[in-house]
């Protein structure tokens, strides 16, 4: 059987390409691909400039939901919806854009019944991201109705932040670069704008202390002028690096402040951990604000996509459909 997806035959821009079954890697479990989603890796991948696949050809899409067609694990049947993020899909083992893909029953989860497959990967990457950036800062002892800002806040894992944050009581200020998201931002529940410039320029380890804590997407100088602004004891959870992977600032916000750096992988995230983050994210993301922050694509754009999200052009998230 033949079947589209997104395939980097070589380091390099990745294209739509058919394949078919002999095509497909090794593992126990084939899965019909219904979803998958856009994220800021996907961008790095699908151009190749950001060096993701480890071997090649290489599926891109580091997110996939979809329906288990044929199963040699005992966890997983026929019929089963499911879904997986990270695990290495698009870098280690070919990924989510596609029409079929076999995986590792290991890998797979699920589909949690509050979400559609659609919904599923409108939250993806992103929002596991988000919901494990939002536990670490519970986890440090985030108080009640904290005073808190999220960093890059137009793109997937900045809204769902907010949400996340804003639905569980917080004041949430909304960091971007973007004037004409301010409306937007505000509609997920963001209190505050602040504009992305002021915290990308230069600070001092130590600034008037402004919030309890932070999720930051962006890194670098933003990431260090996010620390310099952090209240006594508390805590930022570090994601990202949207704006660069440097870290200019000094050891002071730490030892002088007592502030906490916590930082966030989601790709190899223990099964325990994810089970939790999903649950707390069926229990806490709203599906209507979800809704109002994604868009949804076919398969054949994902490589003029992969140019916008690089170039911060996406707002929220965008949901593949790679069923043809
Ligand atoms: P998006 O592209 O959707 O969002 C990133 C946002 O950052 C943009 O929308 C923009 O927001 C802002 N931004 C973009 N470029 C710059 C820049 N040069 N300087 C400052 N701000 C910038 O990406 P995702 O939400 O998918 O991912 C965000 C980051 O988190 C990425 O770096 C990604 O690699 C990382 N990530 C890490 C994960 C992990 O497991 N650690 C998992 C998922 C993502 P605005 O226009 O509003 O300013």
């Amino acid at each position: 059987m033949s079947f589209q997806a997104i395939v980097a035959p070589e380091p390099g821009p990745a294209a739509l390409r058919e394949l078919s079954d002999s095509d497909l890697p090794e593992g126990d479990v084939t899965v019909a691909v219904s979803h998958s989603s856009l994220n800021y890796k996907d961008g790095l991948a699908v151009s190749g400039g950001g060096r993701i696949a480890r071997s090649y050809p290489m599926v891109c899409g580091i997110d996939l939901a979809g329906v288990v067609e044929q199963s040699d694990s005992l966890a997983w049947l026929p019929g089963d919806e499911v879904l997986i993020t990270g695990w290495g899909l698009s870098e280690s083992h070919p990924g989510g854009y596609t029409e079929r893909q076999r995986v590792r029953s290991e890998w797979l989860m699920p589909r949690p019944a509050a979400f559609s497959p659609q919904q599923c990967m409108a939250i993806g990457t992103a929002g596991l991201t988000a919901m494990l950036c939002v536990l670490a800062l519970e986890h440090a002892g985030l108080p009640a109705e904290s005073e808190l800002v999220v960093t890059g806040a137009g793109g997937g894992v900045g809204g769902i932040a907010i949400t996340l944050l804003a639905g569980l009581g917080h004041n949430v200020a909304a960091s971007t670069g973007r004037t004409e998201l301010h409306d937007y931002l505000r509609s997920l529940g963001a209190a505050s704008i602040v504009a992305r410039e002021e915290l990308a320029q230069p600070s001092k380890p130590l600034e008037s202390a402004r919030w309890d804590g932070a999720i930051d997407t962006v890194g670098s100088q933003t990431l260090a002028s996010v620390l310099a602004r952090t209240r006594y004891r508390g805590a930022v959870a570090a994601c990202g690096r949207a704006g660069g992977t440097d870290l200019p600032t000094s050891v002071a916000p730490f030892i002088l402040r007592g502030v906490s750096l916590l930082g966030i992988d989601s790709v190899m995230c223990p099964a325990q951990l994810r089970a939790a983050a999903w649950s707390r994210l069926e229990h806490d993301l709203s599906a209507q604000r979800l809704d109002a922050m994604t868009t949804v694509e076919p398969l054949s754009r994902v490589p003029e996509l992969a140019e916008e999200i690089l170039a911060g052009r996406i707002r929220g998230r965008v949901v593949i459909e790679t069923a043809g």
